[in-house]
């Protein structure tokens, strides 16, 4: 029996909807930015195995510090034990993180980061006796899928059978040049009417709601806001951290730094699942007395697996070096001068696309349809099945082509996925003109 058919009897795919869904591929093994299937067919990554993978698969150098840390120790119990990975990463992240984050705190995926930075947040303010624990966010936010991450998410979206469920959370609409006065003026109405414990937020790029970039002075001054107001800033970064924006991470950016920073992703390359939260010297402080009951009594069977710390050792390791920040700043500027062609700019008139744009490694088109823009508009699968068609794996939000390989794609492949995008374009123009 082929390998899809026993995948089809025995198992449940994430975000995957059996009705509808497109046929399977079976990977085998990958290297760099390839992706190998038993049938013989390789696809390019182009989507970075769902935003992780920043170096490539398979990398030497990650495969060679597992393989030492494998003969030493696999994974041991984290409370009232330490490790030399769990130690040195947690270096490692003090030294490199926005200014002030000085603990590290680990759990094992992008929503339990969150979720960590959310219980912080609340015990923080409960510890010194203040009563605030309702938080704001940005509309179209994505924070992961487990309650309280999914409570500071967008409501409507993917997880309206919950949403009864969930905690009260105010949102505000993501700032541009044309809101921007009526945003500052529904924060100030909020902040008059509530007390923030915190506000959290994927800085400069929402990666879910479909690569939506937003203007780092327009989120500095919701920041400047919020500090002022006495809320904590939770800065989402599981999906912008490690390069993502060109700079380590995206909060890197900002004015003001963040009290609470989320991880995940990119943290380990994609190789070994690992989440963490890191928070500043003086929230620390607030957990620490002679009664247990003010510790901070969350923890995950996995906290701080030594080979997943080892993972995101060797990453950083090789974020370290230059070579690594020239193919983050080649990608970029390619990805700059793509959407500042001629022919970018003509599509862009006649209205095949409504939008073309472009932060650090990642690339947006948003193109235009007959329906409602976003996740479940319908272009989705024929773009999809297009690229696959062409050798590409490009995993489309609705109807937003994006753009997001790692970082040791080469100008050359990165030429491929351009040519293949002007040429769907074309295609795309006469389908949706043909529907008009
Ligand atoms: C992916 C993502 C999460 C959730 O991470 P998981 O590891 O999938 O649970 C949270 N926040 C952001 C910004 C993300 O992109």
């Amino acid at each position: 029996m082929s390998l899809e058919k026993r995948d089809h009897a025995v198992l449940w795919h994430p975000f995957t909807q059996y009705g509808t869904e497109d046929d399977l591929i079976a990977v085998e093994r990958a290297e760099g930015v390839w992706l190998f299937t038993r049938d013989g067919k390789k696809f390019m990554d182009v989507n970075g195995s769902w935003w992780v993978n920043i170096h490539g698969h398979c990398h030497p150098y990650i495969t060679q510090l597992l393989n030492n840390q494998l003969q030493k120790l696999h994974h041991v119990i984290f409370a009232g034990v330490t490790h030399e990975p769990a130690v040195k990463l947690g270096e490692l992240l003090t030294e490199r993180a926005p200014e002030g984050l000085k603990r590290v705190f680990y759990s094992d995926n992008g929503s339990t980061a969150v979720e960590v930075a959310l219980k912080m947040a609340i015990q923080y303010f409960f510890n010194r006796g203040e009563k605030r624990k309702r938080f704001l966010a940005f509309e179209g936010a994505y924070h992961g899928d487990t309650f309280g991450a999914m409570s500071v998410g967008q409501r409507g979206g993917f997880n309206v059978p919950f949403e009864t469920l969930f905690f009260e959370v105010d949102f505000l609409p993501l700032p541009n040049e044309e809101n921007l006065h009526e945003v500052m003026k529904s924060l100030r109405k909020l902040l008059a009417a509530h007390q923030y414990a915190g506000f959290v937020y994927e800085p400069l790029i929402q990666g879910a709601a479909g690569m939506r970039m937003y203007n780092v002075g327009h989120l500095d001054l919701v920041l400047s806001a919020m500090r002022e107001h006495g809320a904590l800033l939770i800065a989402d970064e599981v999906f912008t951290g490690f390069g993502r924006t060109g700079a380590w991470f995206a909060s890197q950016h900002c004015v003001a730094s963040p009290d609470l920073m989320c991880l995940s992703k990119g943290l380990t390359a994609g190789v070994l699942p690992l989440g963490v939260t890191m928070s500043t010297e003086s929230i620390f402080n607030t957990f620490v007395d002679n009664d247990k009951a003010r510790a901070f009594l969350h923890g995950h069977s996995f906290t701080a697996n030594p080979l997943a710390c080892t993972a995101a050792i060797a990453s950083i390791q090789l974020l370290d070096r230059q070579e690594c920040w020239q193919s983050i700043r080649m990608i970029s500027a390619a990805h700059q001068s793509f959407i500042e062609e001629a022919y970018i700019k003509e599509v862009k008139k006649e209205a095949v696309i409504s939008q073309a744009a472009a932060m650090g490694t990642v690339l947006r088109l948003e193109l235009q349809t007959n329906e409602r823009s976003g996740y479940y508009n319908s272009t989705r699968s024929m773009t999809y099945a297009w690229f696959m068609k062409k050798g590409l794996l490009i995993r489309p939000l609705g109807n937003i082509l994006y753009v997001n390989p790692p970082y040791c794609i080469s100008r050359e492949e990165l030429e491929t996925v351009y040519m293949a995008i002007r040429e769907y374009l074309i295609i795309h123009s006469q389908s949706h003109r043909t529907s008009l």
